[in-house]
């Protein structure tokens, strides 16, 4: 049994128009096989949820940076233990509170002067053009409950920044255009914690991941098929994975290739 995880931004959504399209022979191929498919991203619940629609998508999802996995209600034969439900869903939670984030992310600024801007101080405005998203999105962007994002201001200063971070119990990590600090979770714990809720038939589980930024090393080193998507980190994240396929096109297109080649007929 196949079971896929795969990050948004970057992979299955274009990095700068976030068009999805080219994929679509690959989603249609995964649907008609009923291989699910579960987004790993470091997006909030309320864009994911909006992404979700348009991809017809009905599997459980990992929000912000593993800071929780959400599981639709009765998707699974049997209740998840230790899930808390709310609305319509069991959520795992890993993830530290957004506001001592931002807390944090304050303090590690002071102690190694280095300036930030994090999204709580953006307007939607502000999110919508510096991440080339529509307004709408940004509103959705803000929504945030585990992971903060912060724009680094001082470049030469970013390794103290980190370090700080680092010192004050927190991770960072580094997706396309933002920085983020979090909590201990990450997106390989909980895509773990969810692969293990999938029943087993009778064929072994081949798990295989798709990511392009270093925020999807940790996980995509836990899939039996790693699969890196072209990008200008490619060459970074193949070295902390180094079993990863590198797809020849970036984003929608490379994932729709290397989809195809491993489940396609
Ligand atoms: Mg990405």
């Amino acid at each position: 049994m196949d079971l896929l995880f795969t990050d948004l931004d970057g992979t299955l959504l274009d990095r700068d128009t976030y068009c999805w399209q080219a994929a679509r022979p690959a989603l249609d191929c995964l649907r008609r096989k009923g291989i699910p498919w579960v987004i790993v991203s470091s997006k909030t619940r309320a864009e994911i949820e909006f992404w979700r629609g348009q991809l017809d998508n009905r599997h459980p999802f990992v929000v912000e940076n593993g800071g929780a996995a959400f599981v639709p209600l009765r998707y699974f034969p049997s209740a998840v233990s230790g899930a808390r439900r709310r609305d319509s869903y069991d959520v795992m939670e890993w993830g530290t509170p957004y506001e001592r984030l931002v807390t944090d992310l304050h303090s590690a600024s002071r102690i190694s002067q280095c300036r930030v801007r994090g999204f709580h101080e953006m307007t939607p405005e502000e999110v919508a053009s510096v991440c080339g998203m529509s307004l709408e999105q940004a509103v959705l962007a803000k929504q945030r409950e585990y992971d903060e994002p912060f724009l680094v201001l001082d470049s030469a200063r970013a390794e103290a920044l980190a370090a700080a971070i680092v010192d004050l119990g927190r991770q960072w990590t580094r997706g396309g255009r933002f920085w983020h600090i979090l909590g201990a979770n990450d997106k390989a714990v909980a895509v773990e914690a969810l692969a293990e809720l999938f029943p087993r038939g009778a064929d072994p589980l081949r798990t295989i991941g798709l990511g392009d930024g270093l925020n999807d090393a940790a996980f995509l080193r836990r899939m039996a098929v790693p699969v890196l998507i072209r990008s200008p980190q490619a060459a970074a994240l193949q070295t902390r994975v180094p079993r990863g396929l590198v797809t020849d096109q970036p984003g929608p297109a490379g994932w729709n290739d290397a989809v195809l080649a491993l489940i396609g007929d």
